[in-house]
């Protein structure tokens, strides 16, 4: 394969990119200048040798990032090691994304669990993209008095809701299990819900 098409090839697999915008990245970059292009590759370099995935709640971060003055420890997300947050909340969600718009609504003050996706069938190939065991081995060491699960009202997100209560109540019966309020619209996305709406789904969990 030529690099053109090489290049295409790996720009089409990008979230949203069709062959067509991938052909445009391509030309695009043709035309740079060189130290145009050794900043963009050292860039995607760097993405990989200092984001890390946190070893609780799966959330990138930046491994080298020092939170108020003090280095926290290597393996953890600025919220994992804050301890100001309550360690006795879980709040489960899909993706990265979805931890952003609980964060902004600021009404919350536990600790999260990325799942990772959500599955449309209870199919083990599918289930196996999830992070079912990490989540096993969370709910275990933790010991929480409430997890939430904020997955989104989607189909896939009940088919997953209903799992992970499944794989919570296996490990650990102690735990009150919550779900967000309605209000969310069905077949709504957390990340493209209003703060308001997200805010009092929260506050109204049950
Ligand atoms: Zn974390």
């Amino acid at each position: 394969m030529d690099s053109i098409n090489k290049l295409t090839e790996l720009f089409r697999k990008f979230p949203t990119v069709g062959s067509r915008t991938a052909g445009r990245f391509v030309y695009y970059l043709m035309k740079l200048p060189k130290e145009r292009i050794d900043e963009l590759t050292s860039a995607i370099q760097e993405l990989k040798n200092k984001i890390k995935l946190c070893q609780l709640c799966f959330q990138p971060f930046e491994a080298n990032e020092i939170v108020s003055g003090s280095p926290r420890p290597a393996e953890l997300c600025a919220i994992c090691s804050d301890t100001r947050r309550d360690k006795n909340l879980l709040c489960i969600v899909e993706k990265e994304t979805d931890l952003l718009s609980i964060e902004n609504t600021k009404k919350y003050n536990g600790l999260y669990f990325i799942l990772g996706g959500t599955v449309a069938m209870m199919r083990k190939e599918d289930i196996s993209q999830l992070r079912i065991e990490e989540l096993k081995k969370r709910v275990k060491d933790g010991n929480f008095s409430e997890i939430i699960i904020a997955l989104n009202p989607t189909p896939e997100g009940r088919t997953t809701s209903v799992l992970v209560e499944q794989t919570i109540k296996e490990i650990n019966q102690n735990s009150k299990i919550t779900h967000l309020a309605r209000g969310i619209p069905v077949g709504g996305e957390l990340e493209y819900t209003d703060e308001e709406t997200l805010e009092s789904a929260l506050e109204g969990r049950k």
